[in-house]
């Protein structure tokens, strides 16, 4: 099969279709800063609710938070990120511009656009200094007698600093995990690549407690579960892979980490697709509990009453970010096909998206062939039906034909079709996205059908191809 997914062909159906707008457009934007629309909202819930699904749905070990955005200037100064969390900045003496200085191979100078990323040797830099990602604001009325605060930079900490919270009220003892979905905030260098790097964004954090001896098997174990999510969710299996931090490149708190990374394809068809990552899983050891402890004075361990062992345990955490996570399922659900007409040979280009069902931002298009005879009236009545049971869509206005592509591509994974023989008989046709099959079905039977498919295991067609 063919990749010909480009981020270009990306973002413009993301414009296209009303799934990202670049922010603030009617003042001429904002770099790198966007904003979802209606499908974009649907989908990037669709992606939560997949990862509450599998940390919280499917398991009893873990608890769910959320943690204040704002939170005590000590909780940074204790985790480490006042003093170390910078990254290296260089700036180009001729093209102004500045560059984080371990990315040069990635950025692209404004002055030289034809150049190829990795030019920068050319560029006149200067020696890298360290430059703190977090956004600093002022917290009070008055600017001059308010106090600094952080913006956090992820949300990790806020399920740090609630440990005693959980662990009087959640009944449960290491090892058990707290869960945590909501916006950081890192004022990136060079943010970029679309919603892959910006500096306002969505994690997806879940820090999980184990005893000090158990952290290895429990890293191998989140490795494994987190590779099945985004595989069981339709990721290419050749476009994932596993990368294991070299001791160079270790968080100062991390013993161990490793990256699930993404194939991401380039700008446009000439760019190489490139390894980029999508989550860290790392073993935090027992650094972020200990240092607090320490800041705070306040006990932030375990006492195990049956074996009379107290211990401050170790944490393992699988750390996402949701749009990257949003921006990859896009990607690889992307696709383009010739639809052949049948006697005609001729074929007519489509673009799909081939999304998981569960993702897919709306799961049925109820569809009146014509707008007129009744049809928009038992349409309304069959949506209203679906609308009970999954995201449903009702569109009447146009060809037949250019409503189905609307659909395919924002990836509905059925399309129900009401037309004069339905007045009659009371069924409908059902259009599969992916294999453009139709079938004819009762309207009673409708909604239980719809309602399995939407349920059943799902292989993307793009694999179709491929061995299992
Ligand atoms: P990178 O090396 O790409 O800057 P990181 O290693 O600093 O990322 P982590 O601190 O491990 O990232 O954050 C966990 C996850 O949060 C990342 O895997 C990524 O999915 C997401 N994330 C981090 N920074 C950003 C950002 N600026 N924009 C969007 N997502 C981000």
């Amino acid at each position: 099969m063919n990749d010909v997914a480009t981020m270009e062909k990306i973002v413009a159906l993301c414009k296209r279709r009303g799934f990202v707008f670049p922010s603030s457009e009617i003042y001429g934007g904002m770099g790198s800063t966007y904003d979802f629309g209606h499908y974009g909202v649907l989908l990037k819930g669709n992606v939560k609710a997949q990862w509450w699904r599998a940390m919280i749905g499917e398991r009893e070990d873990i608890v769910a938070l959320d943690s204040a955005i704002l939170q005590h200037p000590r909780v940074w100064e204790a985790s480490g990120h006042l003093e170390g969390f910078t990254d290296p900045l260089v700036d180009c003496r001729t093209c102004k511009q500045r560059f984080r200085a371990d990315q040069l191979e990635e950025a692209s100078c404004p002055r030289a656009p034809s150049k190829h990323p990795g030019e920068h040797k050319d560029c006149d830099l200067t020696q890298a200094r360290q430059f703190n990602l977090m956004f600093e604001t002022t917290v009070g009325p008055v600017k001059e007698e308010g106090a600094t605060a952080y913006l956090r930079p992820e949300t990790a900490q806020g399920i740090f600093i609630n440990f005693k919270n959980v662990l009087a009220f959640a009944r449960k003892k290491p090892p058990f995990g707290i869960a945590q979905v909501g916006k950081s905030f890192r004022n990136e260098i060079t943010p970029g690549n679309f919603i892959f790097r910006t500096r306002e964004f969505e994690q997806m954090e879940m820090e999980f407690f184990v005893p000090p001896e158990e952290a290895e098997r429990w890293h191998s174990y989140w490795l494994e579960e987190r590779m099945r999510w985004y595989l069981d969710l339709g990721l290419r299996e050749d476009h994932l892979r596993l990368r294991a931090h070299g001791a160079e490149e270790l968080s100062h708190y991390s013993s161990a980490t490793s990256d699930i990374e993404y194939l991401f394809p380039g700008k446009d068809e000439r760019s190489e697709r490139r390894w980029m990552e999508l989550e860290g899983i790392a073993n935090r050891t027992d650094f972020d509990l200990r240092r607090h402890a320490e800041y705070s004075g306040e006990k932030l361990e375990y006492f195990d009453q049956a074996s009379g062992r107290r211990y401050v345990p170790y944490v393992i955490e699988p750390a996402a970010g949701t749009d990257r996570a949003t921006l990859a399922f896009l990607v690889d659900a992307y696709d383009e096909e010739v639809v052949e007409r049948e006697g005609q040979g001729k074929g007519e280009g489509r673009t799909v998206l081939r999304l998981h069902p569960q993702l897919a931002p709306v799961k049925v298009a109820v569809l009146p062939l014509v707008s007129r005879d009744g049809q928009p009236e038992l349409a309304h009545e069959v949506a209203a039906r679906l609308r009970a049971l999954m995201q449903t869509e009702y569109d009447e206005g146009g060809a037949i034909g250019r409503r189905y592509r609307r659909q395919d591509e924002i990836g509905t994974p059925w399309c129900v079709t009401i037309d004069h023989q339905s007045l009659e008989d009371r069924t409908v046709t059902v259009r599969d996205r992916d294999s453009l099959a139709q079938e004819r079905v009762a309207i009673e039977e409708l909604p239980a059908l719809l309602a399995e498919r939407l349920s059943a295991p799902w292989r993307s067609p793009k694999l179709a191809g491929d061995p299992a």
